[in-house]
């Protein structure tokens, strides 16, 4: 079956898979973004053509473009396109992506795991409203830049806080997202155990969960207790995807283990403690200030990436030749982003959104898993 395109009510054949596009010059081996975009993985010629024309932003890497239907996040980079072998050609190249993310649209055929790819899509909802949320966020002009400058030339500039608290929306989204992955894979061993003991409820019913512990021996330890019922292949699946099997796993499916452990630990304090704090982290600051003429800037030192507090200072300068009453101009010309405030990026191809996709592809590819396994 071909992919449909993903315009909501558009019922076209897809004829392109949607890609996110970036690029982050000095992350080396991080430096390519290359995935297919969540919000909307599959476009028709018409939609792709639409899209295009009616694009806004530049187009070029750690770039902001608004598109009509794609990148629906507000995620940095651009989209292209890629040909569907399936229109093309040879359909059975694509049928593993196809499959997967079919399945996020509602194309898939009947699968006994229905109920676990339910709520992936429930998830995949979850994230498009938070993008959507934090789009709004930014666009009611939360934060304010303030420049300061002693008698002495020397000074800071600031970013000022305009809101008392973030959107509590925003927590609630990701929440409901966690949520809805750790219950997908609990549901895939649920489903295995009813199939592969033959009982409908399943034997150590109160027990079915899906481990995913930080070491071999934790796993030993709990895996009998809530896999126990299910078949060995399908123990052997949940067991390579374990965060400390990270090593052995092929390269392109290492952000499974990884992204397991962030969803295991989140979805965790979600439900015990609080919702996540979500905060506004700053970036790739590049301060411009406009001096007054016969003035000069001779020292400007950035801040380094932080969440926005209050009042930030994200860059001290000193001007030489400064005389108090002079007028002064700053831009502190920073990225911000969504982030976590227990878990901060690791750099600009790791923000929340970025993350939020993988794991979505990582519980769907779990899933696709235990349907191949029968
Ligand atoms: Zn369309």
């Amino acid at each position: 079956m071909l992919p449909k395109c993903a315009v909501p009510s558009c019922e076209a054949d897809a004829a392109y898979e949607v890609i996110l596009y970036d690029f982050y010059p000095g992350l080396g081996a991080r430096a390519l973004f290359w995935e297919q975009d969540s919000t909307c993985p599959y476009i028709c010629w018409t939609h792709a053509e639409q899209n295009e024309a009616q694009a806004k932003g530049a187009r070029e890497p750690r770039g902001l473009v608004h598109y009509p239907y794609t990148n629906r996040n507000g995620a940095r980079g651009f989209s292209i396109y890629a040909a569907i072998p399936g229109v093309l050609g040879d359909i059975r190249e694509s049928r593993v992506v196809t499959d997967i993310i079919g399945a996020l649209l509602g194309v898939h055929a009947a699968s006994p795991f229905e109920v676990g790819w339910q709520r992936v899509r429930r998830a995949a909802g979850h994230h498009v409203a938070f993008g959507e949320a934090w789009s709004r966020f930014l666009a009611s002009d939360p934060y304010e830049t303030r420049v300061s400058v002693s008698p002495d030339g020397t000074g800071s500039i600031w970013i000022d806080r305009q809101y008392p608290c973030m959107p509590p929306v925003l927590a609630l989204e990701l929440g409901e997202m966690l949520y809805q992955l750790r219950s997908a894979l609990d549901a895939c061993i649920y489903q295995a155990a009813i199939m592969d003991s033959g009982l409908n409820p399943p034997p150590n019913e109160r027990n079915l969960e899906f481990p995913i512990r930080n070491s071999e021996a934790d796993f030993l330890r709990d895996a009998p207790r809530m896999i126990g019922t299910v078949a060995n292949q399908r123990q052997a699946i949940v067991e390579s995807m374990q965060p400390y099997n990270q090593t052995k796993a092929p390269p392109d499916e290492r952000f499974i283990n990884e992204s397991l452990e962030m969803l295991s630990s989140w979805a965790k304090k979600d439900r015990h403690r609080a919702l996540h704090v979500v905060g506004s982290w700053s970036s790739n600051a590049q301060p411009k200030l406009r001096t007054p003429p016969g003035t000069g800037v001779t020292r400007l030192v950035t801040a380094g990436n932080t969440f926005l507090e209050e009042d930030s200072e994200i860059a001290e300068f000193f001007i030489e030749g400064w005389t108090p009453g002079m007028h002064l101009q700053a831009n502190p010309d920073v990225w911000i982003d969504a982030a976590v405030k227990d878990l901060p990026p690791r750099d600009d191809s790791d923000l929340l959104g970025h993350r939020c996709s993988r794991m979505i592809r990582s519980v769907a590819t779990i899933i696709r898993k235990f349907e191949q396994s029968l």
